[in-house]
């Protein structure tokens, strides 16, 4: 930062003209995070879904476009979340990139609601929330929206934590997943979806890493994001998602 400050000028004069330069492409936002330590990174892209931050993974980063006009600390935290060395370091760096808030040009896709024959179903599922939240969370999760979803066809299930914006959390669940595999297998993406809700709640990150296994286990079911059912390969090795959103896929 020093390198910054030329002999002769106001101090807060200079702080004014380096703040108000705001990258306005991947390009200037890639040399932003530069000067600010990333090295790992070879190119930068600009992303518009609403679901993910923050990724990166084969010398690509993939940032979400509300990031451009992110406050130093919060670009500070990208830099941390990619180069941090220590899993507590790159934990706090996660927490401050998810608390900024972003604007996308895009409208928020409209929410999809249950339809009518379904509610039913999305009942029984509000029931065993409550069941199973007062049976392996200490009854301390919040209530959350129950949708089932007739559009989800390769997904069983999933979890999307709330906005800043007062969009609520839900979790929604394919209903052409329960007409295949029954009840069993639903309740228990159920539970996999809820204990993805724990991690939000607590402040941890939404994915299926090692706090994700750890409480899986707690609660029984199996600590992976896909089991049997999975027909998708698996993401490559070393990239890594931040999002608001975890899906089981089948
Ligand atoms: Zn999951």
């Amino acid at each position: 930062m020093t390198r910054l400050f030329r002999a002769g000028r106001d101090r807060a004069q200079l702080e004014l003209g380096f703040t108000a330069a705001a990258p306005r492409d991947a390009d200037e936002l890639l040399a932003r995070l530069r000067q600010l330590g990333l090295t790992r990174i070879k190119r930068c892209r600009l992303t518009r879904n609403r679901n993910v931050m923050v990724s990166f993974g084969g010398g690509e980063l993939r940032v979400h476009e509300g990031y451009l006009n992110a406050p130093e600390s919060v670009l500070r935290a990208i830099v941390t979340f990619v180069e941090g060395r220590t899993r507590a370091e790159r934990r706090a760096a996660q927490r401050v990139i998810i608390a900024h808030p972003i604007r996308s040009s895009r409208p928020p896709a409209r929410r999809q609601r249950t339809h009518d024959e379904d509610l039913e179903i999305a009942e029984k599922l509000r029931a065993w929330h409550e069941r199973y939240n007062t049976r392996h969370f200490h009854g301390r999760l919040k209530q959350v929206q129950l949708r089932v979803s007739r559009r989800m066809k390769s997904r069983l299930g999933h979890y999307t934590a709330g906005t800043p914006g007062g969009e609520p959390a839900e979790i929604a669940i394919s209903r052409a997943h329960l007409k295949k595999h029954g009840w069993e297998e639903t309740l228990h993406t159920l539970l996999h979806e809820m204990v993805h809700q724990w991690q939000d709640e607590t402040g941890h990150t939404i994915d299926h890493g090692r706090t994700f296994r750890a409480k899986a286990r707690e609660v029984g079911i199996a600590p992976y994001a896909r089991r049997v059912l999975a027909t998708r390969p698996g993401r490559a090795e070393g990239s890594q998602t931040l999002g608001r959103r975890a899906a089981r896929d089948g």
